[in-house]
């Protein structure tokens, strides 16, 4: 009989949705975000971009380059020549002797953890992720059915990884490490020494390394330490991009860094998910690679003003136990309010007009914090700071 033509007097039951789609944890970012979008006047020191725009010169060459053609299909790996620059860009920085065959150009630097992610784990692997650390990280962990672990980072210890605790958590199934430095949400810039002992742990297990170093160019204090500089190069996955440092988040454009065997494995991975980059996208981030880096530069150092702001109005307080030294975060401890973090973060928005984004975001371990943006301007971000700062010092624990 033919299918289609077999119509039952009343339609089945539809089957569910995927469980894996259902079942997908939601942040509570968004939670704060759609009440604070219903709201006029809100100081939103929740948001995780930079406040400015691309820098003109680098939106005009890609616009240049889209009259010119840049319209089509490009490569799974992306351009060649946006693979030699960020080659290039990654040997200079890291010593490493990088090729083009090493890189693959992705949709946003999301896009390379989906891709680093989804060709080092099957379902059933583990992956040690760090808490407090970027949700999605177990959002794409979830969505490849495999398992994160995580390992804490704490305030009385700067927020660095206890490395012995990392290395407890490795046992048969684990695949790989996750670590993000300069991290989201902590501000925390681990040590050579930290960074040169996971080196040592990947070699000594056989695991990888996936190293979310999206913030490399927001860092306050001496010099990050890349994992390609320290770790053997056969087993770390690099992830990176251009969102952050040259205020190009709209665009979606990001890299991964990987042994030449598992990157050709990762541009397979991208035909059936994206195929590859926007191509207008590749244009501008190879005008933001080959042109002159002051924006970077002069971005970063307004970020280091206002992290100065939130350390003057938090001085003496007690509120800020650990000074960001690079990013654009910083965690601001709620302990005193006796309240969870998304009451406490619900509560300030709607008695104070402040978002901020509840510390359990970011995993168990950050329940008493809230995470504030120094994405806004210098004189809003005060005023909301010294909002939060009030309200918590009113509070009566
Ligand atoms: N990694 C971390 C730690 C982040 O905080 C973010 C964005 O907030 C990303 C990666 C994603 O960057 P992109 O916008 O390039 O996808």
């Amino acid at each position: 009989m033919n299918r289609r033509n077999d119509h039952p007097a009343s339609p089945a039951p539809l089957r569910p949705a995927a469980r894996r789609a259902s079942s997908m944890p939601r942040s509570a970012i968004r939670e704060i975000m759609a009440m604070a979008a219903g709201r006029p006047d809100v100081i939103h020191l929740e948001v995780g971009e930079p406040d400015f725009g691309t820098p003109g010169d680098i939106t005009e060459r890609a616009f240049e380059a889209v009259r010119a053609g840049a319209t089509r299909y490009t490569p799974n790996a992306g351009m060649p020549r946006l693979r030699e620059l960020v080659a290039g860009r990654v040997a200079a920085r890291t010593g490493a002797a990088v090729t083009a065959a090493e890189i693959v150009i992705t949709t946003g630097a999301i896009g390379a953890l989906f891709t680093a992610l989804n060709v080092v784990v099957d379902a059933g692997d583990e992956v040690l992720v760090p808490d407090p650390g970027w949700p999605n990280y177990e959002s794409i962990l979830h969505l490849a059915g495999a398992t994160p672990l995580r390992y804490t980072m704490r305030p009385d210890n700067a927020f660095l990884p206890d490395l012995d605790e990392v290395e407890r958590l490795i046992g048969p199934r684990t695949k790989a490490i996750l670590l993000n430095s300069p991290g989201n949400p902590s501000g925390a810039v681990f040590p050579q020494a930290v960074m040169e002992r996971f080196g040592t742990i990947a070699r000594r297990h056989g695991v990888y390394l996936i190293s979310d170093e999206i913030y490399e160019d927001i860092v306050f204090e001496g010099e990050p330490v890349s994992a390609l500089s320290v770790a053997p190069a056969d087993r770390v996955l690099l992830i990176s991009g251009v969102s952050k440092s040259y205020a190009m988040t709209g665009w979606r454009l990001g890299w991964m860094v990987a042994p030449a065997q598992l990157a050709a494995l990762g541009a397979g991975l991208q035909e059936p998910v994206t195929s590859c980059p926007a191509a207008p996208s590749q244009a501008a981030a190879m005008a933001a690679l080959a042109g002159p880096q002051d924006e970077v530069f002069r971005f970063r150092d307004i970020f280091k003003r206002r992290r100065d702001i939130v350390e003057e109005v938090f001085r003496g307080t007690g509120l800020l136990p650990f000074v960001p030294r690079g990013a654009f975060y910083a965690l601001i401890d709620i302990g005193r309010s006796g309240r969870d973090s998304l009451s406490f973060a619900k509560d300030l928005l709607i008695r104070d007009n402040v978002a901020t984004v509840p510390g359990i975001t970011f995993g168990p371990s950050c329940e008493n914090f809230v995470r504030v943006a120094f994405t806004t301007e210098d004189r809003k971000l005060r005023t909301g700071l010294e909002r939060l700062r009030d309200r918590l010092l009113a509070s009566d624990g």
